[in-house]
C-alpha cells in the first residue's frame, strides 16, 4: 500500500483520494450451468486486485498498473465508447463507462492498478479489476449502489466494453464474498447465501493447479454445447434444466438425440451436485463435499466432454494422493484445476503433480493456494 501510493505520487504528482480492493475467486462446484439460470458455488480468494484513485479537474483518464509496461494511458472522457483503448486498459475503463450516466461529473481520473491475482489462470483478475474499479466510484461519489447492482454494472463492463461475454458469477463473488464462506448464488434471480467454507481450522486446504495452456475446443464449441442445452430445455418443454429432476430427465432420454441429451444431462446433474454440495457444507461433511467435486469432473470429462490430458492428469494424481476432491474449473480445455486437500498434504501434492505433468511431456503448472476472503472492499 505505501508503495502503491508513492508510485502514484511518482506517476500523477498527486496523492489518491481512494484505495479499493477485490478478489479473484474459485468456484468450487456447478460449472458450465450459469447461463442456464443455474446455481454455481464460489469464493473469493485472498489474492486481490488494488487501485489508488484520484479524481481529476481535466475530463481524461490517465491509467497505469504495476503489471503492465511503465507507460500511462491517456484517454478523453468524451471518448469513451466500447472496444476502443488498449487491450488491458479496456477492463477498468469499461467500468467507468458502464457507470458515467450515474457519475455527474466533468472531470477525469488518474487510476494505479496492483494486482495480486495472476492474469489468465482462470482465478478472475478480470473481475477481481473491473470490481476494484466499480467499489472504488461507489465510494468516491456516494452512490450508494447495492451489491447486485454493483455486478451488474462491471459485468457490463466487460460484456459491452471489452467484448467478453461473461456471466455474473465472478462479479457477484468478487463483491459479495465473505471470509470463510462460499457464496452460492442463484444465476436466476441472482439470489445468494452464504454457506460456510471454514476450511482453515480443520486442517484443509484448496490447491489450485494452473496447467498454463489454453487448448482449441476441437469437436464444436461453447457455444455448440450450451445450444445442446437449450434445445434440451426446449424439446422438453421446461423453463431451465433446473426444473427436471435426473430421474425425470433420464426417464424422458427417447425424446432427444444422444449428443443433446448428454450434454443436458451434464446441467441437470451439476445444478442438482451444486445443492447437493450444499448439504453437505451446512453438514460439514467435507467427505461427501470432496466426492461431489470429483463427481462435477467426471462429468465435465466425459458428459459435457470439456476436460483435457493435462487436467485429467492433475485431478487423477491429486485423488491418487488422497484428495478429498479435484475437478477442472473454468470454460476447459486448459486453464485451472482445483483440488480439495489437507493442508499438510500440500508440498508433496506439488511435487507429485509436477513430477506426473513432466513424465507426461506436459509443460510445468503453476500452482496457489487459497482461503475463502472477504469481497470488495475500501482499503483507505
Ligand atoms: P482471468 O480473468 O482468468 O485472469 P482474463 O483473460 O479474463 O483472465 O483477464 C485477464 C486480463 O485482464 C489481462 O490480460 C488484462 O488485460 C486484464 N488485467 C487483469 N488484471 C490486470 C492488472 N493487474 N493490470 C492490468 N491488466 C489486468
Ligand atoms: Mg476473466
Amino acid at each position: 500500500m505505501p508503495e502503491l501510493k508513492a508510485r502514484f505520487a511518482e506517476l500523477f504528482g498527486s496523492t489518491p483520494e481512494l484505495v479499493a480492493q477485490a478478489p479473484g475467486r474459485v468456484n468450487l462446484v456447478g460449472e458450465h450451468v450459469d447461463f442456464l439460470d443455474g446455481f454455481v458455488l464460489p469464493f473469493a480468494i485472498e489474492d486481490v486486485t488494488t487501485v489508488a484513485i484520484a479524481r481529476t479537474v481535466q475530463p481524461t483518464i490517465r491509467i497505469a498498473s504495476l503489471q503492465q509496461t511503465d507507460e500511462i494511458f491517456v484517454v478523453q472522457m468524451k471518448d469513451l465508447a466500447p472496444m476502443t483503448g488498449e487491450a488491458w486498459t479496456r477492463y477498468p475503463i469499461g467500468v467507468i463507462w458502464a457507470m458515467r450516466d450515474s457519475l455527474d461529473f466533468r472531470g477525469g481520473f488518474d487510476i494505479l492498478i496492483d494486482g495480486k491475482v495472476p492474469l489468465g489462470a482462470g482465478l478472475s483478475s478480470s473481475a477481481a479489476l473491473e470490481c476494484a474499479i466499480a467499489t472504488a466510484l461507489n465510494h468516491l461519489f456516494n452512490l450508494n449502489i447495492s451489491e447486485p447492482v454493483l455486478a451488474r454494472i462491471a459485468q457490463k463492463g466487460e460484456n459491452v466494453y471489452v467484448g467478453m461475454p461473461c456471466g455474473i458469477m465472478d462479479q457477484s463473488v468478487s463483491i459479495m464474498g465473505r471470509k470463510g464462506s462460499a457464496l452460492l448464488l442463484d444465476c436466476r434471480d441472482l439470489s445468494t447465501e452464504h454457506i460456510p467454507f471454514n476450511i482453515s481450522p480443520l486442517g484443509l486446504e484448496l490447491l489450485v493447479i494452473d496447467t498454463q495452456v489454453h487448448h482449441a475446443l476441437v469437436d464444436g464449441g461453447y457455444a455448440e454445447r450450451r445450444a445442446s442445452c437449450e434445445k434440451a430445455v426446449a424439446v422438453l418443454g421446461i423453463t431451465s434444466l433446473r426444473d427436471i429432476s435426473v430421474a425425470d430427465f433420464v426417464a424422458r432420454k427417447s425424446e432427444l438425440d444422444e449428443t443433446t441429451y448428454i450434454r443436458a444431462f451434464h446441467g441437470v446433474t451439476e445444478m442438482k451436485r451444486v445443492l447437493d454440495g450444499v448439504a453437505a457444507l451446512k453438514a460439514g461433511d467435507y467427505k461427501e463435499f470432496g466426492q461431489i467435486i470429483t463427481a462435477s469432473h467426471i462429468s465435465l470429462r466425459d458428459n459435457y466432454t470439456v476436460s483435457c490430458p493435462e487436467l485429467n492428469v492433475a485431478v487423477d494424481t491429486a485423488l491418487s494422493l488422497g484428495a478429498l476432491g479435484s475437478r477442472m474449473i473454468g470454460g476447459g480445455y486448459g486453464g485451472s484445476a482445483i483440488a480439495l486437500i489437507r493442508a499438510d498434504q500440500t508440498e508433496n501434492m506439488k511435487k507429485a503433480i509436477a513430477s506426473a505433468f513432466a513424465a507426461a511431456g506436459f509443460i510445468s503448472p503453476r500452482f496457489f493456494t487459497s482461503l475463502p476472503s472477504d469481497g470488495a472492499q475500501i482499503v483507505k
